[in-house]
């Protein structure tokens, strides 16, 4: 199947065309300053005629079959792909106030693409979606039950979509069938998340009611005192500075003074202390959620690291296994140093459990899931 992969953002959108049989990449492009004027184009409508436009040449020669959007919140609905049609897409919409950057940036990529195409097949795979196995006592936060019934205030955790393929792709490799696997997944990007995977399922995974809830990240401070909002508040601060604080000028960019982490890795290695600390803060915190997460899946069968960081950073990893000892896990230090695009084992066989390395890539997990989704309902 030829599958157009939309990630659409509020003022960028990104696309690759796939084939999921060959899984080959067709095309690909990124279009930013939506809305922004200066040259940018007026809205995501416009957008779409620039996409398409620039696949002009390629789909002369065989038209798409579907469209796969990435959807950043499902809510609690949605816990797998499903087919749009506008029932989905209002649901989608009415999730907004969940996810007011991203859900209203993607329902305006689902529209401008039934304008363009109205015939296509178009799927919503959702960022929430492999999340909602979760436990109640891993998604309930200890506050009324108000909240959660008013606001729908819980752990609803994301990039699923990179921690279900991750795990997939290492079971695969490890020779362990999914609904047996456990295992804790480290999507350490510059959004950072960890999930706990009991039998295939996630139990257990570090972000919240929001992506902001967890490890370090590149611009995002991860969990604190609750306080710290309030106290900020009767400060003077804005409940819009808040946010803009904590997402956008927290994180490494914070404690380093960048959220670049090969910068921020040479610079420790040249003896900067603010780069330092930054390394020792963000390990120690991800090594003590993965002691927790070892623990909430009864044991895990292996360690994966996945996304910019956890893919490139043999210095990243080698911080945070060195803080493992307790779980008897032993990097082996020249299989961590090789670089490659493949999934492998990065441990000694005398590792407790093995750690690996696995390549995420969302789009081709969006565009297999759109084509299993599109073939099944015709099958139908
Ligand atoms: P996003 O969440 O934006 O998709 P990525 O998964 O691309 O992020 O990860 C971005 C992070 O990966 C950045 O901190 C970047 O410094 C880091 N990174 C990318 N390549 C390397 C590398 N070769 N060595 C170390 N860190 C890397």
């Amino acid at each position: 199947m030829r599958v157009l992969v939309i990630n659409s953002g509020s003022s960028s959108l990104k696309y690759q065309v796939r084939d999921t049989t060959t899984d080959e990449i067709q095309a690909s492009g990124l279009i930013e300053r939506i809305g922004e004027g200066g040259g940018g184009p007026a809205n995501h409508g416009v957008a779409m005629d620039q996409v398409a436009a620039g696949l002009e040449g390629i789909l002369a020669q065989k038209p798409l079959d579907a469209v796969g959007h990435r959807v950043v919140h499902g809510g609690e609905r949605f816990s797998e792909p499903v087919l749009i049609n506008n029932e989905i897409t209002r649901s989608i919409e009415r999730l907004n106030p969940l996810a007011p950057l991203h859900n209203p940036a993607n329902v305006l990529g689902i529209r401008a693409i039934t304008a363009k195409w109205p015939a296509l097949p178009q799927v919503a795979v959702f960022d929430t979606a492999f999340h909602r196995t979760l436990p109640e006592y891993a998604w309930r936060y200890a506050v009324p039950d108000s909240l959660y019934r008013q606001y729908g205030i819980r752990r609803y955790g994301f990039h699923g979509t990179s921690h279900e393929f991750v795990m997939g792709r290492a079971a695969e490799l490890l020779g362990i069938p999914v609904p047996d696997f456990n295992a804790v997944v480290a999507h350490l990007g510059n959004g950072v998340s960890l999930t706990a995977v009991r039998g295939g399922a996630s139990v257990d995974t570090s972000m919240g009611f929001t992506p902001l809830e967890g490890l370090v990240m590149g611009t995002r401070s991860g969990d604190l005192d609750p306080s710290i909002l309030i106290f900020l508040q009767r400060q003077g601060l804005s409940a819009d500075e808040i946010d803009t604080l904590l997402n956008r000028d927290s994180g490494l960019k914070a404690l380093a003074g960048n959220n670049d982490m090969r910068a921020i890795v040479e610079a420790a290695e040249a003896g900067d202390a603010h780069a330092r600390l930054a390394l020792d803060i963000t390990s120690y915190r991800l090594a003590k959620y993965i002691g927790g997460y070892h623990v909430a899946v009864g044991g895990a069968q292996a360690l994966v690291f996945t996304a910019g960081i956890g893919e490139n950073s043999a210095a990243f990893r080698a911080l945070v296994v060195d803080r493992l000892g307790a779980l008897g896990l032993k990097l082996d230090a020249v299989a961590n140093l090789e670089r490659s695009g493949s999934p492998r084992v990065v441990s000694t066989p005398e590792s407790a459990f093995p750690v690996l390395v696995v390549p995420t890539d969302e789009e081709r997990a969006i565009a297999e899931a759109t084509a299993a989704v599109v073939l099944g309902t015709e099958q139908r």
